[in-house]
């Protein structure tokens, strides 16, 4: 689906002028991982090499959108996005005028990281597998990070084989003050479909571990996750269909071979309608309304409905150093 760029004209917001007052992308520099997680449903043998314009037109790209959309919130993911040619220098050029947050297993160099990267606007969280990290090792290197200025989490699969370890990977995370967030396993294993055959027993474990986060961003983040996910036993918390949403105006998610859509839902978030590509089209933009969502199924928790303000909170982010927007209090 190809959403028509020249429909309905509707003047473009610079910045957007309506809660949350930013434009958040999700850029999904590749889907290829030097992991190979049991639980991954993101990487493949076979994943396409992701363009690769080279920094420069990186750089000319996300100035361009500063210049459309003001500072807006990027976050890089993948796949695992340090794999990414130059991941360093473009984020080190991109949070220059962008607040930036990073979804990664760590695979670079921190101390690297810490040099070349100037901290204040930009938020790690670091992803924790221990089929291929031991969580001392690990807490280390993300505490390294959370003290040179880079506001660092950590999260962790609650996959059926590592529940066992969830409460102390938990509390040894927790006990060193960073926050601890975990997603429910969405997947088969064992002969069984995942979230929606968690026993009552296991259900009462993350729930429990939700609830009892001691941040409490963190017992937010877990415990809406753990309904949405696990909680639901059937699909029907999904259907959107119909409503007026605004991703595609104020979120969009860049995919490894520059093409934007307005979400994730659907194969390569094509259900939710493509927008263009941000590498080809010199006049690449968002769409300038909120608009109706053609998907048969939203995949997210966090839809950005415009019939409800009840998403904000699941959207802060950290505020650019430099460049404030309407909800960073300096307008
Ligand atoms: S590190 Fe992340 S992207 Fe890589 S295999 Fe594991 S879950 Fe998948
Ligand atoms: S309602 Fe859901 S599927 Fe539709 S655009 Fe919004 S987030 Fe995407």
């Amino acid at each position: 689906m190809h959403i028509n760029m020249n429909g309905p004209a509707k003047k473009i917001d610079t910045p957007r002028n309506r809660a949350p007052y930013r434009v958040y992308w999700n850029w999904e520099l590749t889907h290829d991982c030097n992991y190979r997680c049991s639980y991954c449903e993101t990487w493949r043998d076979d994943v396409p090499t992701p363009l690769y314009p080279g920094p420069d037109r990186w750089k000319q790209i996300w100035d361009r959108m500063y210049g459309l959309y003001g500072s807006c919130v990027v976050r890089f993911s993948g796949g695992e996005p340090s794999i990414y040619p130059g991941f360093i220098d473009i984020i080190a050029a991109v949070a220059r005028n962008h607040s930036i947050d990073i979804t990664t297993n760590l695979s670079f160099d921190e101390r690297e990281f810490a040099r070349k990267v100037e901290p204040g606007s930009i938020a790690v969280s670091a992803s924790f597998h221990p089929e291929f990290n031991d969580i001392h090792d690990f807490l280390e290197r993300v505490l390294f990070l959370h003290n040179s200025g880079f506001i660092s989490t950590i999260c962790y699969v609650a996959y059926p084989p590592q529940l066992d370890r969830l409460e102390y990977f938990k509390k040894t995370v927790e006990d060193k003050n960073i926050m601890f967030k975990f997603l429910p396993f969405t997947g088969k294993y064992g002969g069984r479909e995942y979230p929606r055959d968690y026993t009552s027993e296991e259900r009462e474990l993350i729930y429990g571990a939700a609830v009892k986060a001691k941040d409490p961003k963190a017992r937010e983040l877990n415990t809406k996750w753990y309904e949405w996910n696990a909680g639901k036993r059937d699909s029907e918390n999904g259907v959107k269909k119909g409503r007026v949403c605004l991703m595609g105006y104020m979120y969009a998610v860049i995919h490894p071979d520059g093409e934007v859509t307005r979400c994730c839902a659907g194969a390569a978030g094509r259900d939710s309608g493509v927008l263009g590509n941000i590498i080809h089209d010199g006049d690449f933009r968002l769409l300038g309304e909120p608009r109706e969502c053609r998907a048969a199924n939203c995949p997210c928790f966090k839809a950005m409905l415009a019939e409800s303000d009840s998403w904000h909170s699941m959207w802060e982010a950290l505020p650019h150093k430099k460049y404030k927007n309407k909800t960073d209090g300096n307008h």
